[in-house]
């Protein structure tokens, strides 16, 4: 796991909040959290119903940091972030599972699985906040979608959060410049 893997964490969270077009929430029930926690199997298999509450309300937290960045309160991002660090503090440790060299996990597996979730939710933001910067922190500019993500571009121009909502965004554009026209 290195901290792109574990911002991941935090962007996947944060996007999993119901929108126009992903109307349902997973975040509501111990089926919904264990399908939102397919990608991460060793999580999903230990997931427990009382997971799904506190991982709601980091998501409302970790949005609060995304949405700072696009109105520039770079104080802001700080100070959530360093509350989160605080609440949810990282047990570091070296690991080599399975064939892998040998690197850092931030949260042990042994405890409850909301609270691995955050450790590296919350690591993985604070090192992305430090090394690419508060203005990589994206919300999707489609109508209706409220993913979000970071902006890796070389030019920093990243608006969408998927090929898709560009696609149909550009779409969009079109369809009302035609009406626009005489
Ligand atoms: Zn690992
Ligand atoms: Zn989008």
């Amino acid at each position: 796991m290195d901290f792109d893997a574990y911002a991941s964490y935090g962007v996947a969270l944060v996007s999993s909040q119901p929108d126009d077009r992903h109307p349902d929430d997973p975040l509501t029930s111990i089926e919904g959290l264990r399908r939102f926690l397919a990608p991460y199997p060793w999580m999903a298999e230990r997931a427990r119903a009382a997971d799904v509450a506190p991982l709601a309300d980091l998501r409302t937290h970790l949005r609060a940091v995304f949405e700072a960045a696009g109105d520039s309160r770079s104080a802001t991002m700080v100070r959530v972030l360093n509350e989160l660090l605080d609440r949810h503090r990282a047990r570091p440790s070296i690991s080599g599972h399975d064939d892998s060299d040998w690197h850092l996990h931030v949260a042990s597996t042994d405890g409850p699985v909301a609270e691995e979730y955050a450790a590296g939710a919350v690591m993985g933001l604070t090192m992305a906040f430090l090394d690419l910067g508060p203005d990589r922190f994206g919300t999707c500019s489609a109508t209706g979608c409220r993913k979000v993500f970071l902006d890796t571009s070389r030019n920093r121009s990243r608006r969408y959060c998927s090929e898709r909502c560009a696609t149909r965004a550009n779409v969009a554009a079109m369809r009302s410049r035609r009406r626009a026209a005489p």
